[in-house]
């Protein structure tokens, strides 16, 4: 079970749902940084949030998010579990109806009550990445940024950090 509180966080978000959306265009048309600053801030002020923050005490990502499995993913989780990609696929693995091959079940069958992963040394690519605040171009990826501010605590100390250090300019009159 989650130690962090997930509904205070959610509260928050959808009180400060307008600012946000904001903010949001703040960053995507006007905060003076460019797009490599921007990304260089990011995964500093990220950094940061998981020295904070501990993933085992939310695991929100693992309850709520559809997990992309690659090919090469399947293989090495196959592989760490000890059984044949036929039966890995049939068992957990699903088709999006875009084709995308994603991981069957929420929460996650692999993540354990404590809020660890079973698999960890394994885990899709997607996990690895997840909430992306270390990856390139964030300013392209402001919704999802945004859409995660209220489900992951992470996020949302990026964003409130983000926020203080480069406050929107009062609009003139
Ligand atoms: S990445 Fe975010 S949502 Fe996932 S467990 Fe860590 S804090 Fe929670
Ligand atoms: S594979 Fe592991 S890290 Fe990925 S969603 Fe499942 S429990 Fe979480």
């Amino acid at each position: 079970m989650p130690k962090i509180d997930l509904i205070a966080l959610r509260r928050d978000a959808r009180e400060h749902a307008s600012q946000n959306k904001y903010y949001r265009q703040y960053i995507k048309e006007a905060l003076p940084l460019s797009n490599d600053d921007l990304d260089a801030e990011v995964a500093a002020l990220a950094d940061l949030a998981f020295e904070k923050i501990d993933c085992l005490d939310c695991g929100n990502c693992c309850r709520r998010k559809e997990i992309a499995v690659t090919a090469k993913d399947i293989r090495r989780i196959a592989r760490g579990l000890g059984v044949k990609t036929e039966y890995f696929v049939r068992r957990y693995v699903a088709e999006s109806k875009t084709g995308e091959a994603y991981i069957k079940g929420e929460p996650c069958p692999f993540l354990g009550s404590d809020n660890a992963c079973s698999i960890y040394a394994d885990r899709p690519q997607a996990c690895r990445a997840f909430p992306y605040l270390h990856e390139r171009k964030v300013r392209a990826r402001t919704l999802t940024m945004l859409e995660n501010v209220g489900e992951c605590p992470i996020v949302a100390d990026v964003w409130g950090r983000l926020a203080r250090k480069y406050p929107e300019p009062p609009k003139s009159s």
